[in-house]
């Protein structure tokens, strides 16, 4: 192991827990690989907005009719609260596409996903397998618009965004998709399951690998769950060597 990815290890409070982990990485790969239990939870039905003008407008959208689309959307209550919509950053041609929930207030003021503690946690994270926000990475999230007091989105309020995201990744064309946290794997995967049901197994969006692990926010507050996102990003990776 390098002395760097030492350091962000001991950072991310995970050093010792390396050997053991990198085990039940392979337990679990193998596993994924000889169950084939690939997005065994019940899917959420197609929504009526599937085949609506709008989405099929943006969906034609390059990148950016797509940003100046975002910028003034009102489609939904999210904008009414709004200092301004958050599209997303990055590499517009990454291979790792990592997507959170909804910017929270720092993002809301800045216009950047992921910034504060949980965006360094992101980074730290990015940056113990090898990557770096902005570099063969982008970041984006479920909706665009900060729900008011950090609440969840809505259905109403994801099915809106849910067209933006999806040209988003037609655009970016990512070889992996990061789902972080509840609210992405739940809109990504298409299923109402738990968290923690979703990790450690590979599913697909639009024929896309994708992973589900925790939210940097969240992981700040229960550390002991660092470790387990620390498998789910070495199974990202081990899924992106396996598709190079
Ligand atoms: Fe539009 Fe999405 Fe913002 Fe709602 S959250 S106003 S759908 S950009």
């Amino acid at each position: 192991m390098s002395s760097r990815r030492k350091i962000i290890l001991k950072e991310l409070g995970l050093l010792p827990l390396w050997r053991i982990k990198s085990e039940n990485l392979q337990n679990t790969i193998v596993s994924a690989d000889s169950s084939r239990q690939e997005d065994q939870c019940e899917k959420r039905p197609a929504s009526d907005i599937s085949n609506n003008t709008r989405r099929q407008q943006i969906l034609h959208m390059d990148w950016d009719q797509l940003k100046a689309e975002v910028a003034h959307c009102t489609a939904c209550a999210l904008s009414q609260s709004r200092t301004q919509a958050v599209f997303g950053i990055g590499d517009e041609n990454a291979d790792w596409l990592c997507v959170g929930e909804g910017p929270g207030a720092r993002e809301d003021v800045t216009g950047e996903p992921f910034v504060g503690p949980a965006g360094k946690l992101l980074d730290n994270m990015l940056s113990a397998i090898g990557l770096q926000r902005g570099n063969n990475v982008y970041i984006a999230n479920i909706v665009k618009c900060r729900p008011p007091n950090n609440r969840n989105p809505e259905v109403h309020e994801t099915m809106q965004c849910e067209p933006f995201l999806a040209r988003q990744i037609e655009l970016i064309k990512p070889k992996i998709i990061i789902a972080l946290g509840k609210i992405a794997a739940q809109n990504l995967v298409k299923c109402d399951d738990k968290i923690s049901n979703l990790r450690g197994t590979l599913h697909h969006y639009s024929g896309i690998p994708l992973i589900v692990t925790y939210h940097p926010a969240y992981l700040l507050r229960a550390l002991p769950d660092k470790a387990k996102a620390w498998e789910d990003l070495l199974f990202a990776k081990d899924i992106m060597r396996s598709i190079k």
